[in-house]
């Protein structure tokens, strides 16, 4: 299949790169120009990325990003062709995805969104779990384009669907990891072993992927990004727009997001959200520098 990948974030990059040895034509593009995947074509625009693509894959950052890489001067939009399959494996708003569905759908081209959980071990192993919501038609015909990147489809409903349940899905990541931070915190200072209270955790009833994942890293005080900072408060920001379209109140995740705008001011954008856990040990004297290991 020609598949035009656009966004070589920490995402994007390995995702093109197991298209690539799926033994897909692949042709990407890339904001900034420095990156390239090996064995792709590298375009000079989104249109000229998606000339001759049968579907073209998004991951970029949120939903500016994606209407700047669809619908500008250079977008791919200059380049749909009736037949031709949108796929979104950004996180953004699931009423913007409506949006774009609509524009494209015009044209005779499907819009499927896929975001994905799984972060950038996730990506690099081919292990993605894809949230995908769209019509049943494309979203079976990209069957193996998904089983390149990933471990499991869960297709969830009509286009948009999928973005919204992703959101609720990082609502409950926000929400565990915050608890984890307090815990740890709180047993830190009371002179409880950090090692012993993950041991806790996972053998008791609380364990959950979120701490599984986390606390290695935590342990290690080594907050390089896996999943941004900027980004979780990205999606809490679209998560309380959706709350407030749906006229749902969300007090614990209003809190949260306090502790991510002072992890903002921190200047903690760039490293991963687990450095939210620095905030707290701060505030209880605990020193909460985070490190971020060099890049390989
Ligand atoms: P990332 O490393 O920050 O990469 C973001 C990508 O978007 C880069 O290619 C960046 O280009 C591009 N971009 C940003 N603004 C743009 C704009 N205005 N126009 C065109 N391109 C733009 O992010 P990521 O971790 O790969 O995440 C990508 C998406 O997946 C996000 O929506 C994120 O929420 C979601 N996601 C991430 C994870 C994770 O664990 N990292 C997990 C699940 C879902 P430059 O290189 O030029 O900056």
């Amino acid at each position: 299949m020609k598949i035009a990948f656009l966004g070589l974030g920490i995402m994007g990059r390995p995702m093109a790169s197991n298209l690539v040895k799926a033994g897909h034509e692949v042709s990407v593009w890339n904001r900034s120009a420095r990156q390239h995947v090996e064995g792709a074509r590298t375009a000079v625009s989104p249109a000229d990325a998606a000339l001759e693509a049968d579907v073209v894959w998004l991951c970029v950052a949120d939903t500016a990003a994606v209407e700047r890489v669809m619908f500008a001067e250079d977008g791919v939009e200059k380049s749909l062709r009736e037949g031709m399959i949108v796929v979104d494996s950004s996180t953004i708003s699931p009423s913007a995805a409506l949006r774009f569905a609509e524009k494209v759908n015009a044209k005779g081209v499907h819009w499927v969104d896929a975001p994905v959980t799984g972060s950038k071990i996730g990506a690099e192993s081919a292990q993605l779990i894809f949230i995908v919501g769209g019509a049943p038609e494309p979203v079976e015909y990209l069957q193996p384009l998904f089983k390149s990147m990933g471990k499991q489809v869960i297709h969830i409903g009509d286009t948009g669907k999928g973005q919204a349940a992703k959101l609720c899905m990082n609502l409950m990541i926000a929400l565990i990891y915050e608890g984890f931070a307090e815990a740890y915190t709180l047993a830190q200072k009371q002179g409880v072993d950090p090692h012993k209270l993950i041991e806790l955790i996972q053998a008791s009833m609380v364990r959950s992927g979120v701490v599984d994942y986390k606390a290695p890293f935590v342990l290690r005080h080594d907050y390089s990004p896996n999943f941004p900072l900027r980004l979780m408060h990205k999606d809490i920001h679209l998560m309380l727009d959706a709350a407030k379209e749906s006229r749902v109140k969300l007090p614990a995740l209003e809190t949260v997001d306090e502790i991510y705008e002072l992890s903002s001011e921190e200047g903690w954008n760039n490293l991963d959200f687990a450095a939210t856990l620095a905030l707290l040990q701060k505030w209880a004297g605990l020193g909460g520098q985070p490190k971020v290991t060099p890049p390989e």
